[in-house]
């Protein structure tokens, strides 16, 4: 009998998150192997949850993101044994403490600091915040690379492709497979006045606000397409993306013979993180068995890149490099919750991306405390670089909603 593999889960109450600690009780319950004992759980805010999923998991230490909330987490955990504690250093104590593996699952670039002090202990990173690598991609491999972590995705069609590769050195393409989201068959009148109820109404996948708008916006494809080539080294250019409404083809591989390989299944994202748990192993899972009669009929269509801008900007952020990919992210999730906020329409949201990013290109986007300009050149090489680019850019971007909610 192996031993349970210990993991911790960042961003423990959220929809990955919640997913994840279901896949551990299952694997425990039904004595799998490998079974998995929990070192540590987090949260942004949610105390109640926290505690919940700590006891539940049987951790030994819970840590909220929000200072202010540590007196609450430390009156639910009463008793417990389970240890506290609360702030920013709270969530890198978290990640630091010896897990073999870490789910990283907090949404934004929020995750990057705690998922980064992970890849700097040598742990198994089950990577579930993308924004984390789009944010600091060329950081966290270097990184990676150094301290001997891996990264294993958790995002379903990453995990897909890592799945289906079995030749690295022959691959020719990738192909990211999309929902189309909410919107994928609405006029743009109808995408200009979409509220955040409509745009958070997923067709298949049930996920956090943040990743709904993203997908209703198919930015969640193209951070997806930035996140794919960091991950699997691989251009832009040689990553296709396909519309694939039913979404039971995860995504796909080709090679150099013409070979194609797919992963598919029912979606629900208990399968690749159970995936990324208990790699290389497989372990079974409470996920509905995909039956092919009964769906019948899978169909794919392009992209529509008018209604969809976010891809050419995610293509573009991510050949320009030097930062762009950083801004891209953080004018995003500033975008996103002004759009949440119901402060800026929709279509806003592409606008406000691509307005940052052609401030940054054209060196526009006051860089540093003393506001001097960013050259571009910077490369994003330390976790330094990247915290100032992506505050810089989170500044630029509230200004930029601001004026278009009064305007
Ligand atoms: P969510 O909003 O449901 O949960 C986010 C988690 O992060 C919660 O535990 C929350 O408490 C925590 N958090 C939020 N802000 C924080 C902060 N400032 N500091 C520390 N913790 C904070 O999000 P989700 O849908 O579970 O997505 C999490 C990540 O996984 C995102 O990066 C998302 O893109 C990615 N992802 C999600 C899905 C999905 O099905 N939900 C699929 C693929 C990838
Ligand atoms: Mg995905």
């Amino acid at each position: 009998m192996k031993a349970p593999i210990s993991v911790t889960l960042l961003g423990a109450t959220g929809s990955v998150g919640q997913s994840a600690s279901q896949v551990i009780r299952q694997a425990n319950d039904g004595r799998q192997t490998p079974s998995f004992t929990v070192q540590a759980v987090t949260a942004g805010s949610d105390v109640a949850g926290l505690a919940k999923t700590a006891l539940e998991l049987k951790a030994q230490f819970a840590a909220i993101a929000d200072e202010t909330l540590y007196g609450a987490l430390r009156e639910a955990l009463f008793g417990t044994g389970i240890a506290v504690g609360a702030g920013s250093s709270a969530l890198v104590e978290a990640a630091e403490r010896p897990a073999e593996r870490v789910l990283a699952a907090i949404v934004g670039s929020a995750g990057l600091k705690p998922t980064l002090a992970a890849v700097r202990r040598g742990a198994i990173i089950a990577l579930a915040n993308k924004e984390a690598l789009v944010c600091a991609g060329a950081l966290m491999r270097s990184q990676a690379w150094r301290f001997g972590a891996t990264l294993l995705p958790v995002d379903s069609e990453h995990s897909a492709i890592f799945q289906a590769m079995t030749h690295p050195n022959a691959v020719e393409k990738l192909f990211l497979t999309a929902s189309g989201g909410p919107f994928r068959q609405a006029s743009l009148e109808k995408m200009k006045a979409a509220t955040p109820a409509e745009a958070c109404n997923h067709p298949v996948w049930s996920m956090g606000a943040k990743i709904s708008v993203d997908s209703a916006t198919m930015m969640n494809k193209g951070l997806e397409l930035i996140e794919a080539s960091y991950l699997f080294d691989i251009p832009e250019s040689r990553i296709d993306i396909l519309v694939h409404p039913q979404s039971v083809i995860h995504s796909m591989v080709s090679f150099i013979d013409g070979s194609v390989l797919a992963q598919l299944g029912t979606p629900d994202m208990k399968a690749p993180i159970a995936y990324a748990l208990a790699w290389p192993e497989r372990i079974t899972t409470s996920v509905e068995r995909l039956d092919l009669a009964r769906i019948g009929r899978l169909s794919f269509e392009p992209p529509d890149p008018v209604r969809f801008p976010a891809l050419r900007l995610a293509r573009a952020a991510v050949q320009a490099e030097a930062g762009a990919p950083t801004v891209l992210n953080a004018a995003n999730e500033i975008a996103v919750a002004a759009f949440l906020d119901k402060k800026i329409a929709f279509l806003d949201i592409a606008e406000t991306v691509e307005a940052a990013l052609e401030a940054h290109s054209s060196a526009k986007l006051g860089y540093g405390a003393g506001g001097s300009t960013f050259s571009g050149q910077a490369g994003m090489a330390t976790l330094e670089d990247v915290v100032a680019l992506d505050k810089c850019a989170r500044q630029w971007a509230r200004k930029r909603v601001e004026a278009l909610a009064v305007a």
